[in-house]
């Protein structure tokens, strides 16, 4: 995973900091932020899930103090850690539920036990909204008031951010919108989640390789045909190759996921208006940097042109996002921030937020 694009010294930092940890299922980032959202500095460990949860915990604690130590910072000018965790998850309750990428991290208070191994209290919050509020605080979302971010990979993950708030919904499945229903059919494709139908099972990487695989096997004429016959494994990456290199099937079916998360974006515009949609994760073909991804942008606004009320798709930016891998830490840092605010804020105000004793 590359790095940020741009560090800044801590002498040029705004205090407080924050320290975001992404925690995926393959690798941990953790970084420290400035209260701008500026990274100082940052790391990456392996996750190794089948360590268990206390050692995961410790080693996170771990990382979280060498990141300090690398910005040169002091603990104390640390206000707060951010967790971005993928679910299932209770998020106020701070616990892991069953999480599919964590097998054997079940019911795990990780909230608690993380601030007891770095000494901090910690902000917990589900991976993609922590990844949608980092683009909305500091990447392709900064000048948004809302903002609703696909995070195209292996999954398909999703956050909806309105002004400071990030929507967690009633029972932390807000934003949710992987599992927007777009087929009704019950023969329709099974999501990763074992329901028919949903956005995931068209968007994510495992659909795109699903429809390949259909198409090698119905005896489409491709490229792909002699590169998977020489053993070459199907991926995003190698039929996007394709694509580029002029392959019509491979393109075709690049695009079609373009028009399928066109689909699932009017839906979303048609519930939250909000002023941006912005595309990111793994799988968006190079983005701007590249023609294909450039194309996929393209086809994305045509759909939404083609489905969505005359004004949304005239006004609404669609967009790819901008921060990288560096969202999830960063937005996580900024999650962080979002709660140290509100607390400070109640503790000047107390009584506009209810303290425990008052209920
Ligand atoms: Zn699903």
């Amino acid at each position: 995973m590359s790095q940020p694009h741009q560090f800044i010294p801590l002498a040029d930092a705004r205090l407080p900091l924050f320290v975001g940890v992404d925690l995926g299922g393959t690798n941990i980032k953790v970084g420290v932020v400035d209260d701008l959202g500026r990274p100082i500095s940052w790391l990456s460990i392996e996750t190794s899930p089948e360590r268990g949860p206390d050692d995961g915990v410790r080693r996170i604690g771990k990382a979280v103090i060498e990141a300090i130590e690398q910005a040169g910072a002091r603990i104390e000018q640390v206000a707060r850690v951010g967790l971005g965790s993928p679910g299932t998850m209770d998020i106020p309750a701070g616990m892991l539920l069953e999480p599919p990428n964590l097998p054997g991290w079940f019911n795990y208070p990780i909230r608690s036990r993380l601030s007891d191994a770095c000494g901090l209290p910690v902000t917990f919050d589900n991976d993609a909204n922590a990844a949608a509020y980092g683009e909305f605080w500091v990447g392709s979302g900064r000048d948004l008031q809302s903002m609703v971010m696909f995070t195209l990979g292996t999954g398909t993950g999703c956050g909806i951010v309105l002004d400071e708030l990030v929507l967690q919904g009633q029972h932390s499945h807000g934003a949710e919108c992987g599992h927007i229903i777009i087929d009704h059919h019950d023969d329709a494709p099974l999501c990763s989640c074992g329901k028919p139908g949903h956005l995931e099972a068209y968007c994510s990487a495992k659909a795109l390789v699903r429809r390949t695989q259909a198409a090698l096997e119905a005896g489409h004429v491709t490229s792909l045909t002699a590169k998977v016959d020489a053993g070459q494994v199907l991926t995003p990456l190698l039929v996007g190759g394709e694509a580029e290199a002029g392959d019509k099937v491979s393109l075709t079916i690049v695009l079609d996921t373009a028009r399928y998360l066109g689909v699932g974006i009017v839906n979303l515009m048609h519930t939250v208006d909000p002023n941006g949609v912005v595309i990111g994760g793994a799988m968006t073909f190079g983005g701007d940097e590249s023609p294909l991804g450039r194309r996929f942008l393209e086809v994305v606004r045509e759909e939404v042109h083609r489905r969505a009320f005359p004004v949304l798709a005239e006004r609404t930016m669609i967009d790819f996002a901008r921060l990288g891998g560096d969202a999830g830490y960063i937005g996580a840092a900024g999650v962080a921030r979002l709660e140290h605010n509100r607390l400070q804020q109640s503790k000047l105000n107390p009584s506009a937020a209810p303290s425990a004793e008052d209920q």
